[in-house]
């Protein structure tokens, strides 16, 4: 399990009258293990401060109970002064701390967000079509035209292509236009001392400061999700520590209002997570009908001539140019949906962003981007998506046949994929893993 960054995925999405739906992917939601889906924050929650609901946690975590949560708050201002000797032993000055603490209060609002598990009915298709579509193309391009030769100055010194870079930039915040406006230090002190996640985002807390003690960002500057990721990239203060660079050596690491920080950093990111020079993320695939789709697992991996010989191609016939990479088979949408074959860069960007939709979105966008084709295959966007409830249930029952899910929580993601493989094949259905209301239904009539 991954201890690095912490990936929580929020994404607010507001239809606009005009011109379909667009993303706010307030980035919220950074942490580990959330793979393969996306919590939605609720619509409607910009303009205006919402307050805490008052409600209590739908975790059900003792921290996260109204009376709890009410008493952590009550003793903020003792919590975050018992951090103070562990920011010290990170050279923060009692200034710096002073500054960033001295009026703080906790953003309660953010434990209805941090424990938000809204109904979200939004299939894979759906944020691929949301996150790659004309608009972000065409920025992106004007984007890679614009910073062109920072772009060549990061490819040379990283290794990181440009596409990929500029991708993770128009999915997370649309080039920077929407990334959040709450105060980082706010956010992150607000769950280093309230709620479930205290551990975790006491780090973060802390991180943030370094961050004000080196001067990298600007103040006023360092606002973000709720979950404390900020700039274009998303970064949270962690993964800030970790990756960031000066690369316009002006002696600060800003990968806020500095493009060549941002950029280079970015691609620091990627590279430090495993990017492979000189390769791409995956390939779309066409699945024969004769597949055992129990191959379909992030777990199997092997050459691309295997896959070849197992009967898997290229739409329109390509060839795949490096036939020897390594790959495994994702095939998030089932039978009826489109495969594809993923390399080791696919799983750096995983690690960027842990939800399979997004990971696939930033990897679809980078090769529109130089110029590729929309995915040749059709969604099955006729399939019902279930709603969270029954996603849990699905879960639920699965486990109660004794297949292991992890934590049932309503996420469907690869371990889900897997367990639904192993009780289609039980069944004799086509053991594609996808998680249908036919199999729910399947599930409950036994
Ligand atoms: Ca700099």
């Amino acid at each position: 399990m991954r201890t690095t960054r912490l990936t929580f995925i929020a994404a607010i999405l507001v239809v606009s009258a005009i011109g379909g739906a667009s993303a706010q992917n307030a980035r919220d939601d950074r942490y580990p293990g959330a793979t393969g889906t996306i919590p939605l924050v609720a619509a409607g929650t910009q303009g205006g401060a919402p307050e805490w609901t008052g409600e209590p946690g739908a975790s059900g975590h003792p921290l996260m109970t109204a009376a709890a949560i009410r008493h952590a708050a009550a003793n903020f201002n003792t919590c975050i002064e018992h951090l103070w000797p562990l920011a010290a032993r990170r050279g923060i000055s009692r200034n710096v701390f002073q500054t960033a603490t001295a009026s703080l209060t906790p953003d309660l609002r953010i434990m209805d967000l941090l424990d938000n598990q809204p109904e979200f009915t939004k299939s894979f298709w759906d944020y691929l079509d949301i996150l790659v579509n004309d608009a972000r193309i065409q920025k992106g391009r004007e984007v890679l035209e614009k910073y062109r030769a920072i772009f060549d100055a990061v490819e040379k010194a990283y290794g990181v292509d440009r596409y990929i870079v500029t991708a993770i930039w128009g999915v997370e915040t649309n080039y920077g236009a929407i990334g959040g406006k709450r105060p980082v230090v706010r956010s992150t002190a607000t769950l280093a001392c309230v709620g479930r996640r205290q551990n975790y985002f006491r780090e973060e807390f802390l991180s943030t400061l370094e961050i004000l003690q080196r001067g990298d960002v600007h103040p006023d500057r360092l606002v973000g999700s709720w979950a404390g990721a900020f700039g274009p990239t998303q970064f949270m203060p962690t993964a800030f520590k970790r990756f960031a660079v000066d690369f316009d050596r002006d002696g600060r690491r800003d990968v806020v209002d500095s493009v060549p920080d941002l950029i280079a950093s970015t691609a620091n990111n990627l590279k430090k997570d495993g990017w492979v020079a000189g390769q791409t993320w995956g390939y779309e695939v066409v699945i024969p009908a004769t597949l055992n789709f129990m191959l379909a697992d992030n777990h199997r991996s092997m050459p691309i001539r295997d896959w070849e010989r197992h009967g898997l191609t290229r739409p329109g016939g390509k060839p795949f140019p490096r036939p020897d990479d390594r790959a495994f088979l994702l095939v998030p949408a089932g039978v009826q949906g489109p495969g594809f074959l993923m390399l080791t860069n696919f799983r750096a960007i995983m690690k960027y962003n842990p939800a399979e939709a997004y990971a696939l979105a930033i990897g679809h966008l980078a090769d529109r981007l130089r110029g590729g084709e929309p995915f040749a295959q059709e969604w099955p966007r006729y399939e019902r998506v279930l709603s969270r409830n029954e996603r849990l249930e699905l879960q639920q029952l699965l486990v109660r046949h004794g297949y292991d899910v992890g934590e049932p929580d309503g996420r469907l993601g690869a371990k889900t994929r897997s367990a639904i493989r192993g009780f289609q094949a039980k069944i004799g259905q086509v053991p594609d893993g996808f998680a249908s209301a036919v199999v729910l239904d399947r599930l409950r009539s036994r």
